[in-house]
This record gives C-alpha cells, structure tokens and sequence, in this order.
C-alpha cells in the first residue's frame, strides 16, 4: 500500500463528515465540522485538517459529550450574545452565532460573542476571516487543556491559548494572524511524535524540567510560551478571557474534566467584532492623518512589505489555496484508512 493518499478538495468534507455521522455525530454538528477540517485542508493547516477526525471522535467517549447536540443562542445584552454548545463541538456553535455577532457589531459598532460547553480543536481563523470578509474587525480567544508552563515554573496550568486578529481589506483577503500564545501548536508536536522527527529547541521541557526536542518527553512534560514571560501574560489573558470572563472553564479545569483523556479542549471561546465605521466616526478628527482606518491600514502594510524579506500574516495560507484547488492534498494512508474505519 502506499504511504500516502491523494485527495481532491471536494472529497475531504465528504469523508469528514461520513466518518463523523457514522461515530454517531449529528448532521449538523458533522458538516460543520468537517466544514472546518475542509478549509484547515484548503489552507495548508494539515494540523487542523483530517488529521484531527480521530481527536473528534475521540471527545465523544466522555459522558458528557453530546455529538448531536444543538447549540442555545441568547442575547445577554445589546451588544452581548452567548452561544451554548450543549457540550457539543465549537464549529456549529459558531456557525450559530457568528451572524448574529456580525449584526450586532454593525448596528451597535462593537460586540462580543462567549461560546460556552464546547469543545475546541479548531484553528481560530476561519471565524476572523469570516468577520473580515463582512468589514468588520475581529479578535477570537480560546484556551485549551493544561499543557503550557508558567514562566518560571514547569508544571502545565495553562493551555496553547491562541489568539486571533482579523482585519478587513477593501478588493483583497484581509490580513489575518491566529498563533498560539505557546512557542507551537500541540498538533505540532503530535505531527512530529508521528512522523518521528525532533522538536526544534525552546518547545518544551520534560516531566523533570529538562529542556527536550523528544516529542513524546514533550508530551509528558510541558510546553512552553513563545516570549518567556510575554508568551505567558498572553496565555494568562486568554484564560481571562475565555474562561472566568464569560463563566467558562480554565485550561487545567478542562484536563481535570477530561476523565477519559481524550485530549480535546472544553470550554469558551470569546469573540469581539469591531466595526471600524463607526470608530472612524468617532470624536473629533483634529489632528488625525486619516479617517479611513482601511485606507489607513494599506499605508501601513504597504511600509512592511516594502522590506525584503516581509510578509502578512495569512498569505501562507492564501497562496496554499491556490495550491491545493489545483494539485488537492495529501494524507498519509493510515490516515484515511482510520478515517475510512470510522464511517463504518
Ligand atoms: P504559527 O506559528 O504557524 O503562525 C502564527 C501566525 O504567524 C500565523 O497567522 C502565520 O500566518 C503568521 N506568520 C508565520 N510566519 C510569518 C512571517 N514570516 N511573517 C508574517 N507572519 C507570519 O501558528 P501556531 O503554531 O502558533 O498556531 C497554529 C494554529 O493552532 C492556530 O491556527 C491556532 O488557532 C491553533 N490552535 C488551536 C488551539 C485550540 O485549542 N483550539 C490551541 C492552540 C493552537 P500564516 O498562516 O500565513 O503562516
């Protein structure tokens, strides 16, 4: 058998979404999942791509875990609206309250969205983008389950804790960045355990405290934050923002609940859209160069990528796009045959 299996596009969501209904996920909450895998996959993110189907299936093995639930939407306040996943996944919460974040963020000029009860195993990028590409600017925030070290310490409390900006351009892809508040993803470090290849230096120490590039001591150790300290005030940030902010779990919380050790992060997820209309409107604009924030912000970029050697966060993965409409993709075939399995 050969190592790896060529894909079209079109054939990921299918086999996604297939192998999900058959581990008995709902519809709705298998095609917005495999909605997710699918753009993970166009976009070159083969660590939130399929690679991740067995993570979902995975989840559902705790008692709490509703593979068919419906996500509850609820205005806390004008500007305020929370989404409950029902202990279902993040991908069809979102698809739930992202509309309803973007009309509030238009009509009111800022809004937030607190995703609550779901599990995350998502990049948080697609939903930036989605709420650039409808000019608003946006900013997501998730924790995740006890892998990262504080600075100073080497025990895990808080989780790889991305944080995502989107922000608009007028005739182009808006710039979007979504990284990780450790030094890299824990997909990452699994991706390396699998294909068995060493970390690069300052991703992790062992049990003992012990820097490592072993990716299995990694695992059984802890991560760490990009930045020492800074890394770590931007994980203790997320954990604020989505956990305690909107009633939500922290990351060790969420590896305490995880009796099954499934792996999967559960919890909140936070989400502010800005739209920048209104902000451009505001006050007085004595003094100011330009009440244009877009056209503003094209000046700014046009400075970085006038040096060699720049880019904008995001293009990685707009070029990818093109890249994988025409050639597909490529899994490895032990991949597609658990995935295969699970369909039944
Ligand atoms: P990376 O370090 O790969 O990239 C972080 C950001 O930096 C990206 O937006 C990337 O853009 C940008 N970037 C990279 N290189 C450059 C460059 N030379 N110039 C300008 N911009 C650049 O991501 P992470 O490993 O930190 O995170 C990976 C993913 O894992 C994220 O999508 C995150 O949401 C996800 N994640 C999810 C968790 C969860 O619990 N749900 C937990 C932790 C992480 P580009 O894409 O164009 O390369």
């Amino acid at each position: 058998m050969a190592d790896t299996i060529k894909l079209a596009l079109d054939d990921v969501f299918e086999l996604a979404k297939t192998a999900l209904t058959g581990q008995g996920f709902s519809e709705e909450q298998a095609s917005a999942i495999a909605r997710t895998i699918s753009r993970a996959e166009r976009d070159g993110c083969e660590s939130h791509g399929l690679f991740r189907v067995p993570f979902y299936v995975k989840a559902t093995k705790h008692p709490a875990t509703n593979a068919t639930a419906r996500p509850v939407l609820s205005e806390l306040a004008t500007s305020v609206v929370r989404v409950d996943a029902g202990c279902g996944f993040c991908p069809l919460a979102l698809e739930t309250g992202l509309p309803v974040l973007a009309d509030k963020a238009r009509s009111n000029g800022i809004a937030a969205l607190a995703i609550n009860n779901a599990y995350n195993i998502a990049a948080l990028w697609p939903e930036v983008e989605a709420l650039a590409e409808q000019g608003l600017v946006s900013l997501a925030f998730t924790a995740a389950n006890a892998f990262v070290a504080p600075a100073g310490g080497i025990k895990p409390i808080y989780g790889t804790n991305p944080m995502a900006f989107g922000w608009p351009r007028s005739g182009k892809p808006p710039m979007v960045f979504d990284q990780a508040s450790s030094a890299s993803a824990r997909g990452e470090i699994q991706l390396h355990l699998r294909d068995g290849k060493p970390l690069p230096e300052g991703w992790a120490i062992d049990a003992d405290g012990n820097p490592t590039t072993d990716p299995e001591a990694a695992l059984a150790g802890a991560q760490l934050t990009y930045g020492g300290y800074k890394g770590a005030a931007i994980a203790l940030m997320v954990e604020l923002l989505a956990g305690a902010l909107i009633g939500d779990l922290f990351s060790y919380q969420s590896s305490e609940r995880d009796s099954v050790k499934s792996g999967a992060p559960f919890g909140g997820e936070f989400i502010i859209a800005i739209n920048p209309e209104t902000c451009a409107s505001a006050g007085s604009s004595e003094g100011r160069v330009n009440t244009n924030p877009l056209a503003h912000a094209e000046e700014l970029f046009g400075a970085v990528l006038s040096q060699d050697g720049t880019r904008l966060p995001g293009e990685r993965r707009i070029k990818a796009r093109e890249r994988t409409a025409v050639d597909g993709i490529t899994i490895p075939a032990s991949l597609h045959q658990q995935i295969t399995e699970f369909a039944g």
